[in-house]
Parts: structure tokens; C-alpha cells; sequence
């Protein structure tokens, strides 16, 4: 059953008519066509937003009643009457316009775009009734003899307040038999939940923490745009530690206060990685004293229909989220936060291809709500914006507490050579040494998982590749695996090679965080190390006990890829090691140099954030690089002005457009056909310039040949129509697929 179908009839489903005024119903399917043609029922109301059930081929399917004009030619046996009428808030005006929106802008059929904002169709049911417990009225504690746990559940119980077991037991700390053992002596009494999930309301007179006078100066500024009630966007830029998350949650806080006898309204907070996000949560506990709604791909379909369905209500203030929360259907948005702004994460690279934090600004004018984009080292497409006067600017120019900036050197591999099969150099593995000799912690930093990212066979030359894609195999010692980080093919670690059956050849080729440990493991054997990769921090519950045992000093060295890089404050870390400096570098995409330097001034920001100062060393063969450069001097704006100079005058982004066109299909000879004729058909246009096709740099990927074009434009020039039309001239097989992907950021 595709999503949005229905198994159940709806409870308000009209009797057949044959007759009623005609109306639009968009269906969450990706279908080219966009709304279709229905007949609404007399006595039936649906005015534009309704959530309807429709039959659709034999069955039944959900929709929204859309906007505009339905075709008056369309013969009246082809129209049907719509089923139902849904039990839920209708979709707003401003959550379609932005459907519309993105449908338009990414080359979407609208109904994809739809299907994001109903992803959760069990939430258009009101929701069912469900037992909980409150305290026994009238129940006799005095005399009682309680267990501490006993009187902690009847402590955090409120009078009159009904909660579920399970949320009982974990506001207490107890156990669900706790509760259970409550019940059977008659303390607690069964009673109706609430209908409906409603996450409490921070409260914005919380105090917070008293912030120094160029912090106090940016939040009075942002608060004064929300309180305006208007679009507007701000970048707010910082060194890392400079206290943008206490700036921007005061502006949560306004967006919450009711002003002129007018309700609060919603924020929304965007990270790019909220299964990494446990310490931001206890920041945002501590400054609100409660939990804000949570939205990203990990939440059980309870939470989910009951999230959905508060934010629907107006009873979810606040919504963290990945980026897929910019379609949930926000009655009031009054605040979108992008924290993290420069972020390849905030990139959707399948289905409807997306930029969150571009869709974020869009989502926002629509909704009359400010944006705050957040980051140390920003985009230079935000940056051209601010530059501009797009967007306002607002710096903060020093880091909080005592300690200032971390010191960055650059150890020259070159000459500071590891031995044979070493990858961290004398310089880097003293350091290390004095750093937990002192009491303090390391972080070894390489965004690579796995033990080894090549192995090759020593007789023959042979390099084991993925038979899916254009790919290496990454040996993954610890499972004894060798993957495929792209499809996700794995296999076992053959024991002789494949091609030349030379046994025990087979030879790792560089490192992987898995052999940084290794490596690690003999040169501090009393050190406690702990990884943080993908593989060995798999979700939220995980990275936060990692977060926890590294504040406890329970870990001397953290040895990590990316997923290190991120928000974490951990103030005994005094000592970041880059070992592998230049890997970003590789393959010279349009942005490798800025990613690189965005991804390292990240990961530098995690040293010395408390008292004592911090160090970076940064492992490269090219010290001389303007990337390094950047960052052993600071000066990333400097850096900045450069790539902006580079990128100028061949009308690069930000000051021209790209789209790219992925043509792929299981025949080799087929996806070249393809790509010959796209790039036959090109469209001619002043300041425009088609590139390729040519294969791309995956040239195969989960077993489907791919080629590339780009598609260059001025930045006067508006790409959309110009890709329909040439998709469109181009008569291709079903089994070809063309994807578009307006503003790419990976070039893969
Ligand atoms: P950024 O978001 O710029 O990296 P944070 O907001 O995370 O900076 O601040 C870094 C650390 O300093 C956090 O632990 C934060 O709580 C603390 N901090 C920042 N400003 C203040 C302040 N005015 N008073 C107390 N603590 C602060
Ligand atoms: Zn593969």
C-alpha cells in the first residue's frame, strides 16, 4: 500500500452523490500531473487544506484539497466525489505555498513534495484514547511505608496530572514495576491520557545565563526581529564557544512570549545531525527547564503520529529537528534557527533534492517568521548574502570563559615523516603523550571509517573493489568485513587474492580511524580511548553515553571521524590532532577547499574550550595551502574573500548558478546514449553553459551507470525553465533515470 493509502473507511465518509461543486485535491504521490479534479458532496465542507480521503484507481488514497481553478472540460462521470473528510487541522496556506515552492524550484512533481508534509498519515486519525495513571484521590501516604524510588513516582506525579507508565517511570528514574507496585497498593489509579501528545511550554522568563556585553548587544538585536513578527534573515557568526547558542535560544525565547494580546509561536531549531545532538538538549533543558519536541528519522511511530499531530494543534512551541521538520505543519511559525548553517548534512541527495537551510529561508517568508543561520565558519553563499545587505549580520567576536582561541600549528609530514605503516608523527604523538600526562584528553581526528580505505594484493597488484560501484572496499577489522560505504555491499576479508590467488597478500593501504586506534593502543597502552564513528556510536542513546564518559573524564583519548567535529563541549580537552589534514582536499570539487576548512575549524573548536588553553596540530603534506593557512592564522575571512575571488569571475556560486543532471541506467551503453542526447539537446541561452556529459566520479553506483552534466547559468538567469523544457525535448527509456539537482553541493 503506497503511504498516504488508507486500509479503514473514514468515520465521516458522505453518501454517494452524483453531484456538487468541483475542487483540487493534490495526492502525496509523485506524480508529474500535480492536483486532480473531485466532486465535493453537498452538505460537505472542505474548504482549501482539507485533509480528504479520494478514490484513486480502485482504492482510496489521502490528499489535501488544493488551490486553484479545476478544469470545467472534464467530463462529469470522470470526477469523483471525495470520501471523506479528515479530523485534523487543516493544512495552511503558507505549509502549500511552500509544497508549491519547492516542487517548483527543485523540479519536483508537487505530490513528492506533499508526501513529505503528510509523512506521517496515521496522524490525520484524532488520536486514540490511552490509559495512564494519576494519583489515587484521597489516598492515605502518611503511614505508608515507601521505598525511595515509590516516593520519587509520587513526587513527580502533579495533582490531577495523568501520565503513561512508561513517561512516569522515566521522569522518576524508576523502573516501570515502580509503578506497577504504586498501583497495586492502591496509590496510583488508572485514568485517560490527555488526547493527544502537548509538550510542555518552555518558559520564557527562565533565566538564563547573564550574558557579557557583545552577547547581550547580538540577542537584544535578534530579539527585537522576532518580536517584529516579520521575514527577515540574520547570520550570526561567532568563533566556536563564542555563546551563538545562548544568543540564538534567547531569541527562541522571544518567539515564545505572547506580545499584543497575541499568543507566542513556534520556533524551530534545525541541526544538521540531531541523533549527535544530547548535550544540545541539555543545554536547551537547562535554559527552559523542559524538553522541546524532537523530530528526525529515529522516533517510533508513536512519537511521531503524537509529534505531528501537536505541532499540527499548536501544541508543540518548540520542534528540534533534521531537516525534514521544515514540512511539518506549523500553525504560527514565528522562528526558524539553522544551526550549523554551512552543512553538507542540510543537503536532502535523494528523492526531492533539497537545500534545508535554503528551503528554511523560503519555509520562513512564507510564514512571516524570522531566520537566524548560525555558524563559525558560514557558506560563502550566506556570507555573499550578508555582504549584499540580504541578510543582516551579527558577530560575536570572542570565545566565553577564560581560555582564548586554540593555538594551531601545522606539522609538515614531509618533513616530519612517520615510520613505515605510521601515521601519526613524532611531533603529534609527544604531544598527545604530555597532553594525558597531564591529566588532560587528546582527540585524534580522521573522517575515515574502517581500518583501511584500499587493500591491495602485494603479488599482483590487484585492488579489491565493490562490484556495485566505483568504489574501493574499506576493511572493517573488527568485524572482519570489507564494505562498501556507498551501497553497503560486505564481504568477508578473502584470504587469498581473488585475481591471483597469491595467499596472504592482501595488504590494508592507509588508515582508518580503526587503525589510528591500533596505532594508538601501542603508543599509549594506559590510555582510555574510546571511538566515535558511525559504527561504533550507532544512534543518539549511544553518542550521548559517549558525551557523558568523556565530561566524567572516564576517556583520555577520543579518536574519531567527523561525527567528533560536531557541537560537543568537553571541557578537559586540551589537544586536537588532525592526522590526516589534506584528505578533503582530494578530488577538487567546487567547494573542497572551504568544506575542508569548515570541517577543520570545527573539529580545532573542540580544544580548550574551559580554563586551560587548547592546541591544534594539524598532520599535512601541504603546510603551504591557503586552507591550513587559514587556519593557523585565524583568519578565515581572509580565506573567505579569496575562494569569493576565485569563484567570481567564472560566475561559480554564489555569483552564478549550477544545476547538475544525473543520467543513470543498469546499461552501460544505455546511460551513454542518454547523456549524448541531453547534451545534444542542451538549451542554447545567453549565460548559459552546458558541461558534459561525462562520467561521474561514481560512475557507478549501487549498480547503475551514471553520467554527469552541469548546467552553468549568470545568476540573472532563472534555471527551472530552462531544465523542463530540456528534459522534456529528450524522449528517453523508462529504465533511464534523470535526476535534477538544483544547487549541487555534491559533485559525485
Ligand atoms: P557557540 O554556540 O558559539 O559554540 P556556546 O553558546 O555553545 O557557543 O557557548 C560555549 C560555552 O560557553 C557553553 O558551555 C556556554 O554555556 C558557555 N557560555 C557562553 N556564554 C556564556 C555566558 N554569557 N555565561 C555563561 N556561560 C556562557
Ligand atoms: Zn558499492
Amino acid at each position: 500500500m503506497p503511504e498516504g493509502a488508507r486500509k479503514s473507511s473514514a468515520p465521516t465518509r458522505p453518501p454517494g452523490v452524483a453531484s456538487g461543486p468541483r475542487l483540487r485535491v493534490m495526492l502525496p504521490l509523485p506524480l508529474q500531473a500535480g492536483a486532480y479534479d473531485y466532486r465535493r458532496p453537498p452538505g460537505v465542507e472542505a474548504p482549501p487544506g482539507s485533509f480528504v480521503a479520494v478514490p484513486l484507481g480502485g482504492r482510496e488514497s489521502l490528499g489535501v484539497v488544493w488551490d486553484g481553478e479545476p478544469d470545467p472540460d472534464l467530463p462529469a462521470a470522470k470526477v469523483k466525489p471525495l470520501l471523506a473528510v479528515l479530523d485534523a487541522p487543516p493544512m495552511t496556506e503558507s505549509l502549500r505555498r511552500f509544497v508549491d515552492w519547492v516542487a517548483a524550484y527543485t523540479l519536483s512533481p508537487p505530490g513528492a513534495v506533499l508526501r513529505m508534509a503528510m509523512s506521517v498519515p496515521a496522524a490525520l486519525e484524532p488520536p486514540p484514547a490511552r490509559a495512564g495513571w494519576q494519583l489515587a484521590p484521597g489516598a492515605i501516604r502518611d503511614g505508608v511505608k515507601l521505598t525511595p524510588g515509590r516516593a520519587r513516582a509520587l513526587d513527580a506525579l502533579g495533582p490531577g496530572e495523568v501520565l503513561s507508565g512508561a513517561d512516569l517511570a522515566a521522569r522518576a528514574g524508576v523502573s516501570p514495576g515502580v509503578v506497577r507496585g504504586l498501583a497495586d497498593a492502591g496509590l496510583l489509579v488508572p485514568a485517560l491520557l490527555p488526547r493527544g501528545a502537548a509538550f510542555p511550554l518552555p518558559d520564557p522568563e527562565h533565566p538564563g545565563p547573564t550574558l557579557l556585553p557583545e552577547q547581550a548587544a547580538a540577542a537584544t538585536a535578534l530579539r527585537a526581529r522576532v518580536a517584529a513578527r516579520g521575514f527577515g534573515v540574520t547570520l550570526l557568526t561567532g568563533v566556536t564557544g563564542s555563546g551563538k547558542t545562548e544568543v540564538y535560544l534567547d531569541a527562541v525565547a522571544e518567539c515564545l512570549r505572547p506580545r499584543d494580546g497575541k499568543p507566542g509561536r513556534q520556533a524551530l531549531v534545525l541541526l544538521p545531525e540531531i541523533a549527535l545532538s544530547a548535550q544540545w538538549l541539555d543545554r536547551f533543558r537547562r535554559r527552559f527547564g523542559v524538553d522541546p519536541a524532537l523530530w528526525h528519522s529515529e522516533l517510533s511511530s508513536r512519537t511521531r503520529r503524537d509529534t505531528w499531530r501537536a505541532v499540527a494543534e499548536g501544541a508543540a512551541p518548540v520542534l528540534v529537528g533534521a531537516r525534514s521538520a521544515l514540512f511539518l505543519p506549523y500553525p504560527d511559525l514565528g522562528l526558524v534557527i539553522v544551526d550549523e548553517e554551512h552543512e553538507t548534512a542540510f543537503k536532502q541527495e535523494e528523492g526531492v533534492i533539497y537545500s534545508a537551510r535554503d528551503m528554511a529561508v523560503v519555509r520562513a517568508r512564507l510564514a512571516g517568521a524570522a531566520v537566524v543561520l548560525v555558524s563559525a565558519t558560514p557558506s560563502l553563499e550566506t556570507l555573499t548574502n550578508a555582504e549584499t545587505g540580504r541578510y543582516d549580520h551579527l558577530h560575536l567576536s570572542e570565545r566565553h570563559g577564560s581560555a582564548g582561541l586554540p593555538t594551531v600549528q601545522a606539522i609538515d609530514l614531509r618533513a616530519d615523516t612517520p615510520e613505515r605503516g605510521r601515521f601519526l608523527s613524532l611531533v603529534l604523538v609527544e604531544a598527545v603523550r604530555e597532553t594525558i600526562a597531564r591529566g588532560e584528553q587528546a582527540m585524534l581526528f580522521l573522517n575515515r571509517r574502517g581500518y583501511a580505505p584500499l587493500t591491495l594484493c602485494r603479488a599482483c597488484g590487484h585492488r579489491l573493489r565493490c562490484p556495485n560501484c566505483t568504489a574501493w572496499l574499506v576493511e572493517h577489522r573488527a568485524q572482519r568485513r570489507l564494505q562498501c560505504h556507498h551501497c553497503g555491499h560486505a564481504e568477508p576479508i578473502p584470504p587469498s587474492c581473488p585475481e591471483c590467488s597469491a595467499p596472504g597478500t592482501l595488504t590494508p593501504v592507509g588508515p582508518g580511524v580503526e587503525r589510528v586506534l591500533e596505532e594508538a593502543t601501542e603508543l599509549f597502552p594506559d590510555a582510555r580511548r574510546i571511538v566515535m564513528a558511525s559504527d561504533t556510536i550507532p544512534g543518539p542513546a549511544a553518542a550521548a553515553a559517549a558525551a557523558e564518559a568523556i565530561a566524567a573524564r572516564q576517556v583520555d583519548l577520543i579518536i574519531g571521524t567527523q561525527i567528533v567535529a560536531k557541537g560537543w563541549h568537553f571541557p578537559h580537552l586540551t589537544l586536537v590532532g588532525v592526522v590526516d589534514a589534506d584528505l578533503g582536499l582530494a578530488g577538487g570539487d567546487l567547494r573542497a577547499a572551504e568544506r575542508t576548512l569548515q570541517v577543520l575549524h570545527q573539529v580545532s573548536g573542540r580544544a580548550g574550550r574551559a580554563e586551560a588553553p587548547g592546541r591544534v596540530l594539524l598532520q599535512t603534506f601541504s603546510p603551504d595551502h591557503p586552507v591550513m593557512q587559514a587556519l593557523v592564522s585565524g583568519d578565515v575571512a581572509a580565506f573567505m574573500a579569496e575562494e569569493a575571488a576565485g569563484r567570481r569571475p567564472g560566475h561559480w556560486p554564489p555569483f552564478g548558478r549550477l544545476a547538475a543532471l544525473v543520467v543513470s541506467s543498469e546499461d552501460e551503453r544505455e546511460a551513454d546514449r542518454a547523456a549524448r542526447d541531453l547534451g545534444l539537446a542542451a538549451p542554447r541561452a545567453p549565460g548559459v553553459e552546458v558541461l558534459g556529459p561525462a562520467p561521474a566520479p561514481l560512475a557507478l553506483l549501487r549498480g547503475r551507470h551514471r553520467r554527469r552534466l552541469l548546467l552553468k547559468a549568470r545568476r540573472d538567469v532563472q534555471v527551472q525553465p530552462l531544465l523542463r523544457e530540456w528534459v522534456a525535448r529528450v524522449e528517453l527509456p523508462n529504465s533511464v533515470r534523470v535526476q535534477v539537482d538544483v544547487d549541487p553541493v555534491s559533485f559525485l
